[in-house]
């Protein structure tokens, strides 16, 4: 049994983000402005092999499972080849990827071969030209080819739908029809205030006005199990081969059970979402740390993570909020 990372609430810290790049072909609203936001030097990222250094010893800690995230993960050059490299390490037990979908399905079947069979989508409309305007990319069908093609391949497929007035609320029930046929999970998300700039409207559609709009809908839903440490409430409509759930990520009614922790693509070690950076570790071990060293300023932050969201929040309230491209979603 590995040492475990726990906090001093008594949380386990079992999950990392692992954000391999801040760049993003996408330029959706919620995440950044349309021209984009000032992308970091390359020098700037934690090297291939400094991420594996630090993830083994993420892994010696109880980490057992990582979600590579971005940016857009398959930007970066030679994604596969890392994927590669961090799926023979000890004590990893699952490796999941949060893509915007823009892949191919030869990529697909790489990730396949290295037994990679929970990925999360970002989709957030089925219609072709909401899906522009969200993305400003013309993308659709490229992102729903890979869908299919994912689900026909027996992956486990989450579609995660940022959800906002405006923008997406009438894609809400044909996203929940969508898994009458396809045994996918949808989660609709409340929109956070991580967009690259300072205005942010307290979202309408928050998770109850969500629920709301669903059960008019459909009122006999199943309640299915939600799973440990889960961030979605999850539901499924009787009869139907998907499921789906819904993500309060704005109004944080799930902090009393994260078992996260981030790791942006430049070495930010945070251990809330909505919280200041504990340490950069890329700084650390570039300036000659060992590993001890290492190992002790990662348990310093595991012993100092946020109770919640709005705890975290709190310290960094009036500051200008990052893109979520660059803290790694
Ligand atoms: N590029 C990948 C993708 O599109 O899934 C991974 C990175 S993206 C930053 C990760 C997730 O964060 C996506 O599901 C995206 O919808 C979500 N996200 C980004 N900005 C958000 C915001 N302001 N509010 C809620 N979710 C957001």
């Amino acid at each position: 049994m590995p040492q475990q990372l726990i906090d001093r609430y008594g949380r386990v810290l079992n999950y990392l983000r692992l954000s391999v790049t801040d760049r993003c072909n996408f330029r959706c609203y919620y995440c950044m402005p349309e021209e984009g936001v000032a992308f970091v030097a390359r020098k700037q990222l934690l090297t291939y092999e400094e991420l594996t250094y630090l993830l083994e010893i993420f892994t010696a800690y109880g980490v057992d499972k990582v979600r590579i995230t971005g940016g857009e993960p398959f930007v970066r050059r030679d994604l596969m080849g890392f994927l590669t490299t961090i799926s023979r390490l000890d004590g990893l037990r699952e490796i999941t990827l949060t893509t915007n979908g823009s892949l191919s399905s030869e990529q697909i079947d790489s990730l396949i071969t290295l037994g990679i069979r929970n990925v999360n989508i970002s989709l957030d409309s089925l219609d072709k030209q909401r899906f522009f305007q969200i993305t400003r990319r013309d993308k659709f069908d490229e992102v729903v080819a890979a869908v299919m093609y994912m689900v026909k391949k027996g992956m486990h497929v989450k579609l995660n739908a940022v959800i906002a007035e405006g923008k997406n609320t009438e894609d809400i029930l044909p996203f929940i029809e969508l898994t009458k046929e396809h045994p996918v999970s949808v989660r609709f998300l409340e929109e956070m205030p991580f967009n690259g700039s300072e205005t942010f409207e307290i979202p309408k559609w928050n998770h109850v006005v969500i629920k709301q709009h669903i059960v008019d809908h459909y009122p006999n839903l199943i309640k299915v199990d939600d799973g440990k440490n889960s961030t979605s409430v999850n539901y499924q409509v009787p009869g139907y081969r998907g499921t789906f759930g819904i993500i309060a990520s704005y109004s944080r009614t799930f902090c009393g059970t994260c078992n996260r922790l981030r790791l942006s693509a430049t070495g930010e070690l945070r251990t809330c979402l909505y919280g200041k950076p504990a340490i950069n570790l890329r700084d650390l071990i570039r300036s000659g740390a060992n590993r001890d060293e290492v190992v002790s300023e990662l348990l310093r932050a595991v012993a100092n993570k946020e109770k919640d969201g709005f705890e975290a929040e709190g310290i960094l309230a009036s500051a200008p909020k990052k893109s979520m491209s660059f803290l790694g979603g």
